[in-house]
């Protein structure tokens, strides 16, 4: 397949379009940003172990039979995926209370709540990235309800599995942001990308955070945590 011309270049990865129409290379960067970018740093490797990663998780999500834009992976750090308008919202799942909603609900980070809590922001810079609600969405115009319905059990079903999943590997998932895409036939699938930068995953056992926030909060070998991430996730049986 031939790589043609940059579609888009984001802070973590890069996406090329291809001489297939319907399929892109996604490229997974070095570059760590956080804080809307104030703090960035290049994290060697951090690219290729994120690449494994997100490909490990998709082919799950797959077999469970939960769409994703995942194709395959083709390189350390690059995979080919199906070309999707990526919706402009982050759709937030939460099983444990930490970061901007401890914050927000002042409760002490590592409260487990009652139930799953889901949330919605809009990715418009401009508005300052806010926290939305479903009508909201649909006034934009960037969903329908009925599509918000189907995201929503998308969601649920994400985090049952991965929770099962990183549970098997002595790890647990506290938080994760996923962003969903738009086919040109108008399904709507999982995309971007699943990693220890859009999950909070700390070790089951001693607590010790292994996600982005090592990053955010110059807790330092932020590529070893990841990397033992994938180690485990790479021992889990089916
Ligand atoms: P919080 O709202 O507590 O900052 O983040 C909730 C979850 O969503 C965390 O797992 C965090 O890593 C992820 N998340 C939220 N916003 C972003 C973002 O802009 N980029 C990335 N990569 N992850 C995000």
């Amino acid at each position: 397949m031939k790589i043609e011309e940059l579609i888009i270049e984001g802070k973590d990865k890069t996406v090329y379009a291809t001489d297939a129409e319907d399929t892109v290379l996604i490229r997974f960067k070095d570059l760590t940003a956080a804080f809307h970018s104030i703090k960035k740093a290049v994290l060697n490797g951090k690219g290729a172990v994120n690449c494994q990663i997100s490909s490990l998780i998709f082919r799950k999500l797959e077999e469970q039979g939960i769409p994703t834009h995942y194709i395959a992976t083709v390189g350390d750090c690059e995979q080919l995926c199906e070309k999707v308008d990526i919706i402009p919202m982050q759709f937030i799942v939460r099983n444990v209370i930490a970061g901007s909603t401890a914050r927000l609900l002042n409760v002490e980070p590592g409260t487990k709540p009652s139930n799953v809590i889901y949330e919605l922001r809009y990715n418009n810079a401009a508005a300052g990235f806010p926290s939305i609600n479903q009508h909201h969405a649909v006034a934009l115009g960037i969903v329908t309800y009925e599509e918000l319905d189907g995201i929503k059990e998308t969601l649920r079903r994400v985090n049952e599995y991965l929770t099962g999943l990183f549970a098997s590997a002595g790890i647990t998932l506290v938080d994760f942001k996923l962003e969903m895409g738009r086919t040109p036939g108008g399904r709507i699938i999982v995309a971007d990308e699943i990693t220890p930068d859009t999950c909070r995953l700390c070790d089951s056992r001693t607590g010790e955070i292994m996600d982005k926030d090592r990053f955010r909060y110059d807790m330092g070998g932020v590529c070893d945590a990841y990397r033992e991430v994938l180690a485990r996730l790479e021992k889990v049986k089916d």
